[in-house]
């Protein structure tokens, strides 16, 4: 089985993509092999600080065999000219909680009215395959900012996105449900068919690609 070593520190998120990559993978985090590298994700495009980051340990890894990637993502909110977008995690500040960046949000768009409250959640995903390519891709979901907290589930700003398709915030579903349906899940979708023909490739004609 081939192993993907993610350019994170979060081993919460390795089980996440393990399982959205339908466990044909071994999926790591950098942490577990010891690196520990500091990465300032300052892309100003989330692909860009994806590949931020899987270059902060492909020069280490790749040469080892090891598949790297790293995923960015982030809200974008049409009302506020894509805002909280790449300062998701620090909107409300350096340090602040998931709590702290939602009470922000929701202030920032107490005046906005209904039919202007859209929203779109990003995920961007970087590779780094042995032979040195690259690929990035992204997977996106549609839905509305919420006018109060909605569900008990999930993290960040789970309880304000009404995704859509669903009428439900993310943190209205299961995990499996969000799973299945999130800009993480699109975005890991495209990244596995990468990662299959990348497998199929070497299981053919060994490591090395030209
Ligand atoms: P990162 O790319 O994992 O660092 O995510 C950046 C920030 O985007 C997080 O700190 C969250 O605030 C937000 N975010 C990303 N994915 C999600 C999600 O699935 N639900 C809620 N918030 C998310």
């Amino acid at each position: 089985m081939k192993t993907i070593v993610l350019a994170t520190g979060n081993s919460d998120k390795a089980t996440e993509i393990k399982a959205m990559l339908g466990g044909s993978y071994d999926v790591v985090t950098m942490k577990s092999l010891g690196l520990d590298p500091d990465i300032v994700e300052d892309g100003k495009t989330y692909e860009a600080n994806a590949l931020i980051k899987v270059h902060a340990i492909a020069d280490e890894l790749s040469p080892k065999g090891y598949i790297v990637m790293a995923d960015d993502s982030g809200l974008s909110v049409d009302a506020l000219d894509g805002a909280p977008g790449l300062f998701s995690a620090r909107y409300a500040g350096e340090d602040v909680t998931y709590l702290d960046n939602n009470k922000k949000l929701l202030d920032a768009m107490k005046d906005v009215p209904d039919d202007k409250r859209t929203a779109t959640f990003v995920c961007a995903v970087a590779i780094i395959f042995p032979d040195g390519r690259e690929w990035t891709g992204r997977g996106e979901v549609h839905g509305t900012i919420s006018r109060d907290f909605r569900g008990e589930g999930g993290f960040g700003y789970d309880p304000l996105f009404i995704v859509s398709e669903v009428g439900k915030s993310y943190a209205e579903m299961s995990d499996a449900e969000k799973n299945h349906i999130s800009h993480r899940y699109r975005a890991m979708l495209k990244a596995k068919k990468q990662l299959d023909t990348y497998s199929r490739y070497v299981a053919f004609h060994g490591e090395k690609q030209d």
